[in-house]
Order: C-alpha cells, then sequence, then structure tokens
C-alpha cells in the first residue's frame, strides 16, 4: 500500500508516515486527518513514497484524504519547506501557519456560491487619449475589441452594469483599456462610497514614467527594484501602471501592506481604477470564510489583485506576475511569534521563484535594502519630487524645549503655530506616540509608581475609563484611590499621552474641533473610515494621534504638524531605533504640504543638533542612511552581519541564563561564527515570564545557516521542561 508523508501542526520537525490506499503523486498538497495519539489532526501530504523507517505495526492508516479544496500547489509547498529550512522551524507548524483556519480543521470546507468579480454603479467613458484611438488601429480578427470600441465611440458614458451579462473578454478589454488610460470611471467604489478618490488618471511625472517604462523593461524576469520615492511622489500611481501592464498579461499581482489600518483605502483605490478585476484583500479582519474565499480565489487565479498585510505572501498564486512590497521598511513584515518569518524576505524568494520583479517601495528604506542597492543586488529608482504639482514638501523645523519650556506637554511656540493654522482654517496634527493620558501614575510622596504585576513595566493611566493599562499584555485594573504603599491621596498622572494631549488642546482652543486618533478611538470597525470622512469634510481642526496617523493617508488640508516626545527613541539601546525613528517621522512629515498648502512640521526637542534631526530638516535620507551604516560597519551590526537570536523564556531568569549558558557551550568552535554572552531582555518580564537571549552572528549567511541546521538539533534534544525558546533567524529587535 503506498505511504503518505504527512506534515502535521506539532512541535517536531519531521513528516509523519501513514498507510493511505489508492494515494498518488498527484495527492501531493491535498489536506489529511489522521489519527495522531488519541486525537485526529488535519495534516497536507508532503510526499507519496513506497517504504517507510517505521515498523508495519506501528504504522497506522490515514482517515480520509479532502478533495473539496484543490491540493496546494508545489511553488507553495516549496515556500514552506524554504522557511521551514530557513527559519529553523518545524515544517508542520510553518504550514500550518500559512493556511487559512478553515484548511487548518479535519473538517470538510463549506464555500459559498456567489464569487463575481464587484460590479458598480460606475460610469464608464473614453478618456482623450482613449477617443483618439482609430479604430483601423485594431486588426480586423479582434472583432470584439473592435465592437467595444464603437460602443464607447457612440455614448457619451456607459453605465457599468451595462457589461455585467457580458463575456469575461469584454470586461478583460475593459480592464486592460482603463490600464492604458483610454478608458475611465467616474463613481468611487460603492463599498467604499465615502471615501474620497479622486478617479481621473493622472498624467504620470517625468520620474514616474521613467520608473513604470524601467521597471516595465524587466517585465518578465527576476528583479529587485527598490522604489524609492519621498512621500507624496506618487508610488501608489507607479503600482499601478505596474499592475495594469501585468493585467493586460493576464496575471496576478501580489500587493503587501504594513499592518495597518492601510488596507482599505488601498483597496478603494485599486477598486476604483480596476472596477472590473477580481480583487481580494487579505488582512486580520476577515472572519474564517471570508479568508478561505480569497484564499481559493488566489489559487484558482480568479483574483487578479491580491493585496494583503504579511500573512498573504503564503497566498498561492499559480499565475503571479508581479510583487509590490509597500512601505518596504515596516517591521510589521516581520512575525514576532511562532515562525518569525520575514513577509518581505519570503517575497523576494517568491519572486526569484517565478522569475518576476518585484518592487520595494519606500520613502525610507530598510538599511538592509538599502544597502542591497548600494552594492547592486538591487536596482533603485529615485522619486524625488512630489507628484501634485505646487505640492512642496514641508519645511521642518525644531523646537529647543530647553529653551521653550513645555507646559502639559505642549510649548509657546507651537501653540502659537497651533493658532495661526486654526485662524486660517488649515488642519493641524500633533503626533505624540503614546495612548492613553499619561505613561505613568505617582505618588510624589513616596516616588511609588504603578506597574505591571506581570511585566517589567510601567501602568499606564487610561483617565477616560479609569483604569490602568498594561501596554504590553493588556493588564487592566481600577485606578487606586490612593498610595498603596504610604496612603496618599494625590497621586499624580506623569508624562503625556493622546488623551491628556486632547483634554489640553481644548482648553487652550476651546471652539476648535479636536479629535483623538490612536487604538484605543479606532477599535470599533468602520471607525477609521468615518474619521477620515470627517477629515475630509473639514470637520476636524486638530488631529492628536500615535504612528497609526503616519501612514498612507491623504489629509489635503493639512498644513502643520507637530511632534512631541520623539526624543524618547533618541537614545534608544537598540541600534535599530534611530532608523525607525527618521522613518516614522519622514512618515508623519509626509503629511503635510500634500496639495497646494505649504507645509510645516515643528519637532519639539531637547535635542535639536541630534544628527537624526539634523537629517530629517534637511530632508536627506541619503546622508543619515550613509552615516548610519558606517555606524553599522564599524560596529559589526547588520547588514554587514547576519544575525539569529535565541529567545527564551521561563518562570525565572536565572533558568533561562542557565540554559542560554548550555546552548552557548553547544555553539562553541563552529567556523565564522560569533556568540554573545546571554543577557536578559531589555524588558526582562513580560506577561509573567522572565526572558533572555543569545545573540549569534556572522559575516556568512551560509555559515550562519550551516550553524543553526546543527545548533538546532542539539537545542532540541537539550532537556527543557521549564523553558520555552525559538529561533529568531534575521531579528529586527532584541
Ligand atoms: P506616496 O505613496 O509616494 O507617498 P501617493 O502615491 O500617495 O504618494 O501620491 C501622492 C498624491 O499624488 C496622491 O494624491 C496622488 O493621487 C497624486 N499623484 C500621483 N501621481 C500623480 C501625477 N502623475 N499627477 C498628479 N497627481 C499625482
Ligand atoms: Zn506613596
Ligand atoms: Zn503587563
Amino acid at each position: 500500500m503506498p505511504i503518505v508523508r504527512v506534515a502535521l501542526n506539532v512541535p517536531v520537525d519531521t513528516l509523519f508516515d501513514y498507510y493511505a490506499e489508492h494515494a498518488s503523486q498527484e495527492n501531493i498538497g491535498l489536506r489529511v486527518s489522521v489519527p495522531f495519539g488519541k486525537r485526529q489532526l488535519a495534516g497536507i501530504i508532503m510526499e507519496v513514497v513506497a517504504n517507510t523507517e517505521v515498523t508495519p505495526e506501528k504504522l497506522k492508516t490515514i482517515q480520509s484524504i479532502f478533495t473539496d479544496n484543490p491540493p496546494l500547489p508545489k511553488k507553495l509547498l516549496d515556500l514552506f519547506t524554504f522557511c521551514n529550512q530557513y527559519y529553523h522551524h518545524p515544517i508542520g507548524m510553518v504550514i500550518m501557519n500559512g493556511l487559512p483556519a478553515a484548511l487548518r480543521t479535519t473538517k470538510p470546507i463549506k464555500l459559498q456560491k456567489d464569487r463575481s468579480a464587484t460590479w458598480n454603479n460606475t460610469q464608464l467613458h473614453l478618456t482623450d487619449a482613449g477617443k483618439q484611438i482609430a479604430l483601423s488601429s485594431i486588426p480586423k480578427r479582434q472583432r470584439i475589441a473592435r465592437s467595444l470600441l464603437v460602443r464607447f465611440q457612440q455614448a457619451d458614458s456607459i453605465p457599468g452594469e451595462a457589461f455585467k451579462e457580458d463575456s469575461s473578454r469584454i470586461k478583460q478589454l475593459i480592464q486592460q483599456w482603463r490600464g492604458l488610460g483610454w478608458i475611465n470611471t467616474n463613481a468611487p467604489h460603492s463599498a467604499q462610497d465615502n471615501t474620497v478618490i479622486d478617479s481621473n488618471i493622472p498624467t504620470l511625472t517625468v520620474e514616474q514614467n521613467h520608473a513604470v517604462n524601467t521597471i516595465l523593461s524587466t517585465q518578465n524576469s527576476y528583479q529587485v527594484w527598490l522604489l524609492h520615492g519621498i512621500t507624496g511622489s506618487g508610488k501608489t500611481e507607479v503600482y499601478l501602471r505596474l499592475i495594469a501592464a501585468v493585467l493586460v498579461q493576464d496575471k496576478q499581482t501580489l500587493v503587501l501592506v504594513p499592518e495597518i489600518n492601510l488596507t482599505p483605502q488601498l483597496e478603494a483605490i485599486f477598486h476604483n481604477r480596476f472596477p472590473y478585476t477580481n480583487l481580494i484583500s487579505l488582512h486580520s479582519g476577515l472572519n474564517d470564510t471570508e479568508r478561505l474565499q480569497g484564499w481559493l480565489q488566489a489559487q484558482t487565479g480568479e483574483a487578479k489583485i491580491i493585496l494583503g498585510t504579511r500573512l498573504s505572501i503564503f497566498t498561492p498564486l499559480p499565475n503571479l506576475g508581479l510583487i509590490i512590497v509597500d512601505e518596504e521598511h515596516d517591521h510589521s513584515f516581520k512575525q514576532q511569534d511562532g515562525l518569525r518569518y520575514s513577509a518581505r524576505d519570503l517575497a523576494i524568494f517568491r519572486s526569484k521563484q517565478v522569475n518576476i520583479p518585484i518592487i520595494l517601495g519606500s520613502a525610507t528604506p530598510s538599511l538592509e535594502s538599502y544597502h542591497n542597492a548600494i552594492t547592486g543586488r538591487y536596482r533603485v529608482i529615485q522619486l524625488t519630487s512630489r507628484a501634485i504639482k505646487n505640492a512642496a514638501l514641508p519645511t521642518i523645523q525644531t523646537i529647543d524645549t530647553r529653551i521653550y519650556k513645555t507646559f502639559n506637554g505642549l510649548s509657546q511656540p507651537l501653540l502659537q503655530a497651533l493658532r495661526t493654522n486654526l485662524s486660517e482654517q488649515q488642519q493641524s496634527i500633533i503626533f505624540i506616540n503614546r495612548r492613553g493620558y499619561a505613561p505613568t501614575l505617582l505618588c510624589k510622596s513616596c516616588t511609588w509608581t504603578a506597574a505591571c504585576v506581570r511585566c517589567s513595566s510601567r501602568l499606564v493611566v487610561h483617565l477616560r475609563d479609569k483604569d490602568l493599562r498594561c501596554h504590553y499584555c493588556g493588564h487592566q485594573e481600577h485606578l487606586p484611590i490612593h498610595c498603596p504603599e504610604c496612603g496618599n491621596q494625590d497621586l499624580t498622572p506623569f508624562g503625556q499621552g493622546t488623551q491628556r494631549v486632547t483634554e489640553t488642546l481644548s482648553t487652550y482652543f476651546p471652539n476648535a474641533r479636536i479629535l483623538r486618533i490612536d487604538r484605543d478611538s479606532t477599535r470599533r470597525k468602520d471607525a477609521w473610515r468615518s474619521i477620515l470622512q470627517k477629515i475630509h469634510k473639514q470637520e476636524i481642526d486638530i488631529l492628536v494621534g500615535t504612528q497609526i496617523l503616519a501612514k498612507g493617508h491623504d489629509f489635503p488640508n493639512l498644513s502643520l504638524i507637530g511632534i512631541l516626545n520623539s526624543d524618547n527613541s533618541l537614545y534608544s539601546t537598540d541600534f535599530r531605533a534611530s532608523e525607525r525613528l527618521f522613518a516614522q517621522l519622514m512618515q508623519i512629515s509626509g503629511r503635510a504640504g500634500r496639495s497646494n498648502n505649504k507645509g510645516q512640521v515643528l519637532i519639539q526637542t531637547e535635542f535639536p543638533d541630534h544628527p537624526l534631526y539634523q537629517a530629517l530638516q534637511r530632508q536627506n535620507f541619503d546622508a543619515l542612511a550613509k552615516n548610519l551604516l558606517m555606524e553599522r560597519k564599524i560596529a559589526g551590526f547588520p547588514p554587514y552581519v547576519h544575525q539569529a537570536v535565541l529567545r527564551a523564556e521561563a518562570h525565572r531568569i536565572e533558568t533561562v541564563i542557565g540554559f542560554l549558558n548550555t546552548a552557548a557551550d553547544l555553539a562553541k568552535g563552529y567556523e565564522s561564527i560569533e556568540l554573545f554572552d546571554p543577557v536578559p531582555a531589555q524588558m526582562l518580564r513580560l506577561k509573567g515570564m522572565e526572558r533572555g537571549h543569545l545573540l549569534v552572528q556572522s559575516a556568512s549567511r551560509k555559515q550562519l545557516q550551516i550553524f543553526l541546521l546543527q545548533w538546532q538539533k542539539q537545542l532540541s534534544a537539550v532537556p527543557t521542561q521549564k523553558i520555552r525558546w525559538v529561533l529568531d533567524v534575521d531579528p529586527v529587535e532584541l
């Protein structure tokens, strides 16, 4: 009887063998249900073989093979295998991490019937470019295309519904022509009705045009492109044109975006540009059925544009033509638990696998990508000016808070700038990267501060809900009425959070319409959409928000940005802190001056001379990046070395360090591997566990991989009842 080798969701890096009557090579990639101990587990067939090392008495028979969903394609299985080997994570867990929940169960799947592309109340018409197309330029044998052109020429505009019953060829043509800029639609996508989108297809700027043409010149071969474009340079438009070209070839595009509330906006833009294209969006807001549905449409090739956060890198894409990673520097592309993969790096693997181009877009590329560009591994395309005519970059200045003292977090010059901006009916943003009311609750008579019982962190005061919260583990407790140490009743919220800044601003500007935007205020479904509407309808004067404000959103009337408390990250122990702060501040600054208003950014700081702020004021990414790279080179940090970190946790740090010392002993004597001392984590306790890590690095990725393979095996043999450990390859934080 044939034997199938199955990947199961268990923490052992091996395949499990079972008898399977009638199984054949065609079954590879199919989902099965198998007995495992006393349980039934779902698994994926990875191999079908004739022999096994398992003794016949021990070999069980699979329970069922599911054929309700098609087998996972070979390319996807190869991706999983690569992850297994590169990240040293058990194969079954790698696969189950990537599959939609419905495919991780031992139950058959339920499918919805209606999978038609979205048809909406749009009107289509020829653009000026489209009107220039002569019927004679379309070959006679392309009868369908010719009659479609005539149909458009004879009407001012045609409602989208009119094409509903037409053949898929016609829908495809419409989509192609739209991509070519021959036809246009003039209504927003219905599901996003109120999102404001300009549906005219703009004429590309010289730089955009160059970017599109250059990338298209290698359309059918592997190449990593770093699209380094300042904020507002129109990277999205470049993506849209490239996608159009890919659609013309009837291929799929995967667009990866960071894990923030950006997807709906981008989804609306894409829908609006390609109204007849099947676009799916895969993000954490979906329920299991929706995710499965999207996944299956991608697998059949029906879905042409797949927009998603990091997990969508594991979507089966049989006909992939292009990958785009927007905001490629964003750390949310790296998963921070379980399988610690980098979706950006895997995206590069995938594009190589099928020999297609990949675009990494950013205003502030990661130093890794930047380095790869300098050394010629990636090709760079720069967009150095803003796409909208007359839109200029904002001016960036610092306010020296040693001279201009702050009161409740705000300095006089910033308040004055806000006042002026309000009187000119312009919108302002105050950016502070801490939600809640105040980061600390302090007793001034005995210096007690409220701390989390489970983490080494302070509890954040959330005055609105009258409680204290840990932002690391979610622990909540009531605001105490007196100090638990000395009984003092006068406890002081210390420092600033979004709630407090909002409160302070409303005392200064009682007539201003002030809105707070942070994770607390946007938790409700659709909250973002209504906020964006308010902003666009000019119903808001001042926005107070955290980094979720920073990305992607277009606020046309915004001309002032105040930045509070960014000094915290300047002297961090994490060598990536500067890079991250710079990216964040560039991004938030990029929100200003997007249309005809000039923008102004004011940073309150005690260190106005710090090189980071200097580079920021000159908006000179290259200068800073080269500086940071030099520092990294001297210090022997990535991208000049490759790192992996062994993370461990237990109830007591002594246990952790003991284990890490054993691990360090095992790691000695390997060629070109540099081993650091085991250390407790910067934040020692998290969720009741104490944590530590051991860093290893090597100038050679290959040597590091050879070492990790051995080390992982050795570590697995160490008895570790009280310890949880994991390897993190290419860590982005320690
Ligand atoms: P980025 O992602 O590079 O920060 P966006 O893609 O958000 O920039 O584009 C910024 C703004 O410029 C958007 O409002 C977009 O509609 C507009 N835009 C892009 N390309 C053009 C163009 N060629 N002509 C006019 N406006 C453009
Ligand atoms: Zn006290
Ligand atoms: Zn906590």
